[in-house]
């Protein structure tokens, strides 16, 4: 029997686990990332964590075949990562060969969303199916294209960076330094952002009474919270999002054509209030032979998708 580690880099905390090759965690542990200490001494932790991992489950380093990473930034062919986003880390460093060196075990990476949508679409909401789109709804928004075996990485790594899609001329300015981004207007800060907005000029509303006031209390959740109670304020606020929700996953679908789309992040935990008004206006962006038979699915995985994904990268 083999056994594979998944690891989860992420800007604070780097979640490990050691996986069967069904993707059942069989043991994991999060350890703060400390990225200002470098990618070598990173890198190091990273590996004595999985051994103290295998000690604790009494499973021997020679049967480990295999280590997977997600990585926050472009990944090239599984090995070279072109810049770390938020890591004061050189660019385009091989991370696969350095661990290699390091553990003298296989290792591939990809990017970090790209391995929530492996994991999601093998062992979660998108098992089955073999043409898949997972979308990332949270701070940002991202995307993973999972097409007949393979995620769709492209040749710099920005594969599947759907949260860049424009989908107004001159919109509103993103992140990225550009302006009109699917990301702007349907991620959490996106709600926000209109929220914060339409709050200026409309005070009269229960999301109002419900931060008493104090916009620095309002997170996207309340949005979706107060909407679900019959609150018309928050109601058009939904509305406003699934427009461009729908639009966003429309461009795509008319693209990819996948079987199943898999929306994943805390935006997407809003559930049937968004998903509603999504699948009603899916139509008028989507060709109509994609949605014959599409199934639009909520990720199951939760925060397990990272390291599952991870470890079938090395299978
Ligand atoms: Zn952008």
């Amino acid at each position: 029997m083999y056994y594979f580690a998944g690891v989860d880099v992420g800007g604070t905390n780097t979640k490990i686990g050691i996986l069967n090759g069904e993707g059942d965690i069989l043991k994991s542990v999060s350890i703060k990332t400390e990225s200002i200490m470098g990618v070598d001494y990173t890198l190091n932790k990273i590996w004595e964590t999985i051994l103290v991992l295998l000690d604790e489950l009494d499973i021997d380093r020679d049967v480990i075949k295999g280590i997977g990473m997600g990585i926050p930034g472009p990944v090239i062919e599984q090995k070279k990562v072109g810049f770390f986003a938020n890591f004061p880390w050189e660019q385009n460093v091989n991370i696969s060969e350095k661990m290699e060196k390091i553990s003298g075990v296989k290792t591939r990476l990809e990017n970090d969303v790209n391995v929530i949508a492996l994991g999601e679409t093998l062992y979660g909401a998108g098992k089955g199916f073999s043409k898949s789109i997972t979308i990332a709804l949270g701070t940002g928004i991202g995307g993973g294209i999972f097409i007949d075996g393979k995620l769709i990485s492209g040749a710099t790594g920005a594969g599947g960076e759907i949260g860049h899609m424009k989908l107004e001329k001159d919109g509103k300015l993103c992140g990225c330094g550009q302006k009109g981004c699917f990301e702007t207007y349907a991620s959490a800060t996106g709600v926000m952002r209109e929220t914060l907005s339409r709050l200026q000029m409309n005070k009269d509303n229960s999301l109002y009474k419900f931060i008493e006031g104090d916009l620095n209390r309002l997170e996207a959740k309340h949005v979706f919270d107060e909407a679900k109670k019959g609150d018309k304020f928050c109601l058009d606020i939904v509305d406003y999002v699934s427009e461009y929700l729908a639009l966003g996953i429309g461009n795509v679908l008319n693209i990819i054509n996948p079987e199943v789309v898999i929306l994943a992040g805390g935006v997407a935990l809003a559930g049937d209030i968004l998903m509603e008004g999504v699948k009603e206006k899916l139509p008028r962006y989507a060709l109509g032979i994609t949605i014959e038979n599409l199934e639009i699915k909520i990720g199951e995985l939760g925060n397990d998708a990272g390291i599952k994904g991870a470890s079938a990268l090395t299978i």
